[in-house]
């Protein structure tokens, strides 16, 4: 191959149909529960969040689901992304490994949330749908949401983590563009907001909080609006899935495989959407490719949680799921500048690390932000907080073979870029980002408030 640094799919090319894990998945699933029954929730409780469509792929076991005409139009406007070999990286690090990424900050809203945010709002603008209402920490989600309900001419309503939304202004103005309306999470727009509030008038908000809001507003809008989340969920995987079939192609553009493949992980959307391809592989074709999912020290839901059944908001009225989880209660520590705040993970991925199909690594934020710089010092390319995790284990893996000589080739995803980030590199180049690892007390704390759950699994 010569010294080939790109790799670029034709459009026509761009995938059909999104790889539904449901067909292959190696290990039995359990249904969400009701969070005051505590029985598997009923369609009709769902539907009144989510559009059908969006529901029947949840628990699809149709190994492809076609990718309607509409969506891949719009996919087009930056699909198929490129996938690129960090030649300059490999060569500062002195290693005889080979490191690949595939690049999702070429969409619009730079990161690869638009693959799941145009899907949903297809699937809801298709059955009548008005309007989204969804949650957004740093406004990545938000960004991609707005947007995908501007083109196809839905309301949005972003419930934006407090924090957030004061200190970082500019994805609000983002999702303002794109026509949506943006609350600080907890707001008085709700029960839940205030109940907080009341309790606690400078309450920084969380990923948890924002979802109760997105969701009680969807509830008791009277069926005009629906309730959109942006990872964690199944189809939200699935559409994401559109990265690693690509990411196959493309590595057989370069004519190698990789022995090992890695995304940072918050709700575990972007690591499933480069990984479940190759999973499936794994799974179908006996290969043997390492998945490894990584996250903050300061948030180690995969590494230091427990995997349970946990409620997937604060408030208790999103489901009860099986997954890991630090506790619902979780708030982030204000110090931890990398996202990736969600107190749980994907139920699918959850699953897969329990039965060990997939590998999780937890990594310190200053490690984190070290990669990404000497990522973008050697590729241009100044990464996403949430994806300096990914690039910073390949890193790691990438210096271990320079010890044991080692040729591995290494592929990453990374998520998206950090130029709306800039605050949380300052704060890495004044040295004042701090080493954070999350409170073992803390963790036995929330775990004390975990919901009674009598049904099996
Ligand atoms: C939202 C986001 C993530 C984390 O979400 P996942 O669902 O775990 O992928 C990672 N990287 C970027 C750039 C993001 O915007």
């Amino acid at each position: 191959m010569g010294d080939q640094t790109r790799f670029d799919l034709p459009q026509s090319r761009l995938p059909k149909a999104w790889y539904n894990l449901n067909a292959d998945m190696p290990v039995p699933m359990v249904p969400p529960l009701h969070p005051e029954t505590k029985e598997p929730v009923t369609p009709e409780f769902l539907s009144v969040l989510s559009p059908m469509a969006l529901l029947g792929q949840d628990v699809s076991p149709d190994a492809e689901i076609e990718i309607p005409e509409p969506v891949r139009e719009i996919y087009r406007l930056w699909r198929p992304t490129p996938l690129f070999r960090a030649r300059r990286l490999e060569q500062h690090l002195e290693t005889c490994a080979h490191i690949y990424y595939k690049y999702e900050g070429v969409s619009p809203v730079g990161s690869h949330k638009p693959n799941t945010a145009v899907a949903q709002a297809f699937f809801l603008k298709d059955e009548g749908g008005k309007c989204f209402t969804t949650e957004t920490g740093a406004g990545q989600w938000g960004s991609a949401l707005a947007m995908a309900c501007n083109f196809f001419d839905l309301g949005c309503e972003v419930y934006m983590v407090r924090v957030s939304y004061d200190q970082k202004p500019y994805r609000r103005h983002v999702m303002e563009s794109f026509g949506a309306t943006v609350y600080p999470s907890p707001s008085m727009n709700t029960a839940a907001g205030q109940s907080l509030l009341e309790a606690n008038p400078d309450h920084p908000g969380s990923l948890g909080v924002a979802i109760s809001e997105g969701i009680e507003a969807a509830v008791t809008s009277g069926g005009e609006k629906k309730y959109s989340l942006g990872s964690f969920l199944p189809h939200v995987l699935l559409h994401q899935t559109v990265i690693g079939q690509e990411a196959l192609e493309q590595m057989e553009m370069a004519g190698e495989y990789p022995d090992v493949v890695i995304g940072c992980a918050g709700g575990g959307s972007n690591f499933s959407g480069i990984a479940f391809p190759f999973l499936r592989e794994n799974l179908r074709n006996q290969r043997t490719t390492r998945l490894v999912a990584v996250e903050p020290t300061a948030c180690p839901s995969l590494t230091r949680g427990t995997y349970t059944w946990d409620n997937a908001d604060v408030i208790g009225m999103a489901p009860i799921i099986k997954m890991h989880t630090l506790g619902h209660t979780f708030i982030p520590p204000r110090i931890h500048a990398g996202g990736l705040r969600y107190h749980g993970m994907s139920p699918q991925v959850s699953a897969l690390v329990d039965s060990g199909h997939i590998e999780a690594q937890a990594i310190d934020q200053v490690d984190t932000f070290e990669g990404g710089l000497m990522f973008a010092q050697t590729e241009g390319i100044l990464p996403a907080p949430e994806s300096n995790h990914a690039v910073r284990a390949a890193i790691n893996e990438a210096v271990a073979c320079r010890e044991t000589g080692d040729e591995k080739v290494i592929l990453f995803n990374l998520s998206g870029h950090g130029n709306f980030d800039m605050a949380a590199y300052g704060a890495y180049s004044d040295g004042t980002l701090e080493r954070y690892e999350y409170p073992e007390s803390e963790i036995t704390e929330a775990m004390s408030h975990l919901p009674e759950v009598d049904f099996p699994g």
